[in-house]
């Protein structure tokens, strides 16, 4: 479903952020994304969203190149994605729900239908009483959860999320991991991108990186490679 092969991506005249990357992911995967800071993890996820474009080397998203798309092709590649990326840019002069439906109405959803929808995705991340919050009122955890519904209220194939726990505590952060892998369990395809152990702790799929380079790891038991 997400095939990079030796991806190479450098910003301006400054080193690699990303050196000759070779990896895929399977449809209804779930992987992680580690690695300290500055390995070079949201320019990974960057790429899939055709945010930014590899130096070298190609990103393929369901056969299509992410680097040789037109402009025009950009909004059906993201329909397919759930992002989530950092900060989570929730408009604090409107309410959760509102936040959540924009999506659809950019996509010229009707608003009865998008408000049906957005609740129905509040609902799976457990906010159904937040609706007409303002975001601001919310903890960080349940903002990352907005951030969650409005990554999913699409029904994209594919959810990339960057630091989904940053600067939470345990319980938020298990709540948001919570929400994230219960879309996992219905089939959506998850690359998360993280550096918090106890996440990374029993994961099926760990993609280290280390200053733009793959760090092998033995796969771990029961792992299913992707071919
Ligand atoms: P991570 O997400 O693992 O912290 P990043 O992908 O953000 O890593 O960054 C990888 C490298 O690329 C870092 O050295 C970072 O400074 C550099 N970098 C990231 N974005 C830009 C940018 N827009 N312009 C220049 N350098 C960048
Ligand atoms: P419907 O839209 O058919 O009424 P729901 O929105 O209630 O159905 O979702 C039905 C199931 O589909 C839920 O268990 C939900 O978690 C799952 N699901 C699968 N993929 C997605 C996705 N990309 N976004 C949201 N829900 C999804």
């Amino acid at each position: 479903m997400i095939e990079f092969n030796r991806v190479s991506k450098q910003y301006g005249r400054g080193g690699a952020a990303l050196s000759d990357v070779t990896l895929s992911i399977a449809k209804g995967e779930l992987a992680f994304l580690s690695g300290p800071s500055g390995a070079g993890k949201s320019t990974l996820l960057k790429m899939i969203a055709a945010i930014e474009r590899p130096t070298s080397g190609s990103v393929l998203v369901n056969g299509q190149d992410i680097g040789q798309l037109p402009a025009s092709g950009i909004p059906y590649l993201r329909r397919n994605l759930g992002l989530m990326f950092q900060p989570a840019n929730l408009l604090s002069d409107r309410t959760v729900l509102a936040n959540v439906m924009l999506p659809l109405l950019i996509t010229g959803a009707p608003r009865n239908e998008a408000e049906k929808r957005a609740r129905a995705a509040l609902d799976k991340v457990g906010l159904t009483d937040k609706a007409l919050s303002e975001p601001l009122a919310l903890s960080g955890g349940e903002q990352q959860r907005v951030a969650i519904a409005r990554a999913i209220v699409n029904r994209p194939q594919i959810i990339l999320a960057d630091e989904p726990t940053a600067n939470l505590d345990r319980a938020s952060a298990g709540k948001v991991m919570d929400a994230l892998m219960a879309f996992h369990v219905a089939g959506v395809t998850c690359l998360i991108a993280t550096h918090d152990e106890a996440i990374l702790r029993g994961a099926d799929r760990i993609i280290r990186l280390q200053a733009g380079r793959l760090i092998d790891t033995p796969a771990a038991v029961g792992e299913t490679l992707p071919s």
